[in-house]
C-alpha cells in the first residue's frame, strides 16, 4: 500500500492510498481520483521528498508519534477506500452546509460580532463572516470557538 500527498488543482491538499505507483498511475489517468474537498478531478501527486517545492514540514513525523500500544490498523481494498472517502465527503459536504445554513451572514463584522456574542452582549447564535487569520487567532486565545471554512466552491453556490 502507498499513501501519496495530492493536490488538486484548486491546491487542496489530501492523502491518496494505492495499491501501487501503477495503480495511482491508471487511476489518474482514467480520471477516477478526486479531490475530497472541492470533487476536482485534475489531481496531482505532490514531491514527497520536504526539499522539493520549498515547504520543509515537519508533519510526517509527527503523525508517527512513538508508542508502546500496538496501533489500531486496517488495510482497506481500494473499493472500500473509495466508498469512504466518498463518504466522508458528503458528511462533511452535508455537515458544512447545515453550519453555512443556520448561522447568520454578519458579513465583515464577524470578529465584533464573536466577541459579542462571547461576552453575552448579543444573543448567542452562530454566525459565520469574514475575518482575518490574525483575528482567528486572537479570538481563539479569547477563549471564542471560530472555525476557518475553507473556501468550498459548492458552498458558495448553495448561499446563491
Ligand atoms: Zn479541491
Amino acid at each position: 500500500m502507498k499513501v501519496y500527498n495530492l493536490a488538486c488543482a484548486l491546491d487542496h491538499r489530501f492523502e491518496g492510498w494505492f495499491s501501487s505507483e501503477k495503480d495511482f498511475f491508471t487511476q489518474q489517468a482514467e480520471g477516477h481520483l478526486c479531490c475530497p474537498i472541492c470533487d476536482n478531478a485534475e489531481v496531482q501527486r505532490l514531491p514527497s521528498a520536504p526539499h522539493i517545492g520549498g515547504k520543509a514540514t515537519p508533519d510526517h513525523i509527527e503523525r508517527a508519534p512513538a508508542s508502546a500500544e500496538p496501533a489500531q490498523t486496517i488495510a482497506l481494498s481500494n473499493a472500500d477506500h473509495g466508498q469512504l472517502e466518498k463518504q466522508i465527503q458528503a458528511t462533511f459536504m452535508k455537515a458544512m452546509r447545515e453550519l453555512v445554513h443556520k448561522s447568520e451572514d454578519v458579513g465583515s463584522s464577524f470578529a465584533e460580532e464573536a466577541r459579542k456574542i462571547h461576552y453575552k452582549e448579543s444573543p448567542e447564535r452562530s454566525i459565520r463572516g469574514q475575518t482575518s487569520a490574525d483575528e482567528v487567532s486572537a479570538l481563539r486565545e479569547e477563549g471564542i470557538d471560530v472555525l476557518a471554512l475553507p473556501e468550498i466552491p459548492l458552498l458558495k453556490n448553495t448561499l446563491q
